[in-house]
């Protein structure tokens, strides 16, 4: 569906290469123009767009396993999230952004065969190619809640909240 992925993790022996990586996923998120306060959502809107495919989400897939879990199926539209349905609202967010972060880096294909006895069973990180999707998830999860903490007073003037904006997402980053 993509080729090559819109998120290139640097390879393995790359020096700093989470300092990297983070990098990269600032600047693809500035480039699919979403913004910190905007909420996962509009990431995954975004992501959609730019693959031009759909992105389904169901969020109350019965699969036959206990506890958390979460998989991504490539139909012929895109791709489909699927999300344990016995899983509390912050989880299933979590899982739907690491589901996310597997289709910009491209690694869907390599989830699917760590999904009944790799990570997503276990939650053992193990293998590098999840523990990449899980730095990009908590990456955005925490970019988002940083800047809801950073949430400057609203700005009447189009200029300053424009600035208002900029410096939310810098703080949001730094
Ligand atoms: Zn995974």
């Amino acid at each position: 569906m993509q080729d090559p992925p819109l998120l290139i993790a640097p390879a393995a022996k790359v020096p700093c290469r989470y300092m990297l990586l983070r990098r990269r996923l600032a600047q693809l998120l500035r480039q699919l123009g979403v913004e910190a306060t905007d909420g996962p959502d509009a990431v995954i809107g975004a992501l959609a767009r730019r693959l031009g495919c759909e992105i389904e989400i169901d969020r109350n897939h019965l699969f036959a396993v206990p506890g958390y879990f979460g998989a991504t199926a490539i139909t012929p539209r895109g791709y489909l999230i699927l999300v344990q349905v016995n899983t509390s609202p912050e989880h299933q967010a979590h899982i739907v952004m690491h589901e996310s972060a597997h289709i910009m880096l491209g690694t869907t294909n390599e989830a699917a065969e760590s999904l009944f006895r790799g990570t997503h069973r276990t939650g053992s990180y193990d293998n590098p190619l999840e523990r990449d999707a899980e730095f990009v998830a908590r990456t955005i999860s925490t970019w988002m809640g940083a800047a809801r903490d950073a949430r400057l007073t609203a700005q009447t003037d189009e200029r300053a909240a424009r600035l208002a904006r900029s410096l939310e997402d810098r703080i949001a980053w730094s």
